[in-house]
């Protein structure tokens, strides 16, 4: 499949980890937009939020208890931003689900 992030779960195009388990992989985005700005993906192609399931959601909360380990791990005890950008006017323009795990500065809101 020609998917950039399946690439990079599979280890076919590199890219900066910093962590990985059996489902989920997270790693540096390329365009950081604060210090830590880090994407977690499952390694399941799942287009976007508009394809979250019965079958499938469960991956969500496991996504969202790494990225809390990540946060801690990359020291964001002020906290931090979890996104999920779904579809073209939610701005996503990578179409295998990702959510951006931001921090390191403080954030404005709403966003963009
Ligand atoms: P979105 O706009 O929500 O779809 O986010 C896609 C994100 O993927 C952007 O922040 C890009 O900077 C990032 N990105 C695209 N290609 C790569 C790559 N090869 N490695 C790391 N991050 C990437
Ligand atoms: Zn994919």
């Amino acid at each position: 499949m020609d998917c950039i992030f399946c690439k990079i779960a599979n280890n076919e195009i590199p890219s900066s980890k910093v962590y990985e388990d059996e489902k989920i992989v997270a790693f540096n985005d390329l365009n950081p937009k604060a210090p830590v700005h880090v994407l977690i993906i499952p390694k399941e192609h799942i287009k976007s939020a508009d394809y979250i399931t019965q079958e499938n959601q469960s991956i969500i909360g496991e996504i969202f208890m790494v990225a809390s380990e990540i946060a801690k791990k990359q020291g964001l005890k002020n906290g931090y931003r979890i996104v999920n950008n779904c579809g073209e006017e939610g701005g996503q323009t990578v179409k295998h689900l990702h959510f951006h795990l931001m921090g390191g500065r403080k954030m404005e809101w709403p966003a963009g």
